[in-house]
């Protein structure tokens, strides 16, 4: 069999091909000569299944720089290696509303509002591998970081990196405004050679769709298996990312695609949907605010068609409890799919509507599909109320979702045969 969502992918492909508005970024003289024609999209599932599409020029094998679609990466690696308190000190974490390179500082604190503008992504940069770090071994922690994300070694753009320092005076401007305010240690200069070399890191649209995938799922990169990040270091990037990922037009994509995203001038975006997938796009024409056209056509489009912006969740159809049985002299409450808040809500408030007849009352997990540690007490709890009014309490388990069982008064359930 064929899976269809390779065909998807090709159609998205032709049906946004002919858009070719906007413009290759130019303050980079590299960039400024980049062929703007590349078209490519990748999916990075929660199995660690890529989908990609490139057209006949087999695009999404192509490497483009990942300029800033870096800084949420960056910033993951500075939270996991110097912690959130030293991070939240240096950068703040609201939406500017501004353009990506504003030279722009909080007005009270003098740090920058964010680690999604350049301000921010220097002063997050220099955070990394401690004050006294070598740019070059800066970088390197940045690049190992960013390889193990993408499950291959990546390498840098040499000619990226010379050609934006040759013309880097915006960047130096922001330097030199961080290092006044004592925001960073190093000379502008180094800040800025540090920063841009992050920017020219070399990726496909599949390593950022796999990379994405990892900050999607908690920090476990999914093709090799590797927890590189913490779950809370992913949690905040993707808060962040939300909200001020795609700069003074935030607000608008995340009204009308709703996916935690980030873009970069070389024209690759990269977006998470968390709990479920990583997605990359590559197409090197921008709009005013710096994002690739055709790549927000295909957020869009994707969006819409997979059911995948994030305020759309319907509710959760069917129940946690599927079915409450009398058996001779037991009752057996079937338990199905996955018990977060919303399973263990209906398990409670199911059988506190429901009066058990027998004395002894069984929970069957086994078609249970997962479990979070608030369903896990939420359920146990529940049998600990079950057997306060009187009955014999026992689960069915065989795949241990409940754990060792301990209830809040420290008693434990037992197993209970297959059947009562
Ligand atoms: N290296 C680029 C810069 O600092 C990155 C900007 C971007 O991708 N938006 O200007």
């Amino acid at each position: 069999m064929e899976i269809p969502l390779r065909s998807y992918l090709d159609d998205i492909l032709d049906d946004v091909r002919p858009h070719d508005d906007g413009a290759v970024a130019d303050y980079i003289p590299e960039l400024a000569a980049a062929d703007p024609e590349p078209l490519a999209v990748a999916l990075c599932t929660s199995a660690g299944r890529v989908y990609s599409a490139g057209g006949p020029h087999a695009d999404d094998e192509r490497e483009f720089t990942i300029q800033s679609i870096s800084k949420p990466f960056a910033y993951a690696v500075a939270l996991q290696e110097v912690g959130v308190e030293k991070v939240l000190s240096t950068v703040g974490m609201e939406p500017s509303g501004e353009a990506f390179n504003e030279l722009s500082l909080d007005g009270g604190t003098h740090r920058p509002v964010n680690p999604m503008i350049n301000a921010g992504a220097i002063a997050v940069n220099q955070l990394i591998n401690g004050e006294d770090s070598s740019v070059a071994a800066r970088v390197e922690v940045l690049l190992d970081y960013f390889s193990r994300l993408a499950g291959r070694e990546l390498r840098i753009d040499e000619r990226v990196t010379g050609s934006e320092l040759a013309t880097a005076d915006r960047n130096l401007a922001l330097a030199h405004m961080l290092r006044s305010y004592g925001v960073i240690g190093d000379s502008a200069q180094d800040a800025v050679t540090g920063y841009v070399r992050q920017c020219s890191i070399l990726v496909t649209v599949k390593d950022l769709a796999v990379i994405g995938a990892t900050l999607a799922l908690g920090g476990r990169q999914p093709v090799t298996g590797e927890q590189v990040l913490d779950p809370r270091v992913c949690r905040q990037v993707q808060a962040v990312m939300a909200s001020a990922g795609m700069y003074d037009g935030a607000g608008k994509w995340m009204a009308g695609v709703g996916i935690p995203a980030k873009s970069g001038v070389a024209g690759g975006l990269m977006g998470t949907l968390p709990g479920q997938l990583g997605i990359a796009t590559f197409s090197p024409r921008l709009d005013a605010s710096g994002n690739s056209v055709r790549g927000t056509e295909i957020f869009r489009r994707m969006s819409e068609d997979m059911g995948l912006h994030l305020m759309s969740a319907v509710p959760a159809r069917g129940s946690a409890v599927r079915s409450i049985r009398q058996r001779g002299l037991g009752t057996v409450i079937r338990l199905q799919g996955g018990l977060g808040f919303a399973g263990a809500e209906d398990f409670l408030a199911t059988v506190a509507g429901h009066e058990l007849k027998t004395n002894r009352v069984v929970v069957d997990m086994r078609r249970v599909t997962d479990v979070d540690g608030f369903g896990r007490a939420m359920v146990l709890e529940g049998l600990r109320r079950i057997r306060e009014d009187g009955h014999r309490i026992g689960v069915i388990d065989p795949d241990g979702l409940l754990g060792d069982r301990t209830m809040d008064d420290g008693t434990s359930v037992e197993t209970s045969d297959e059947e009562v």
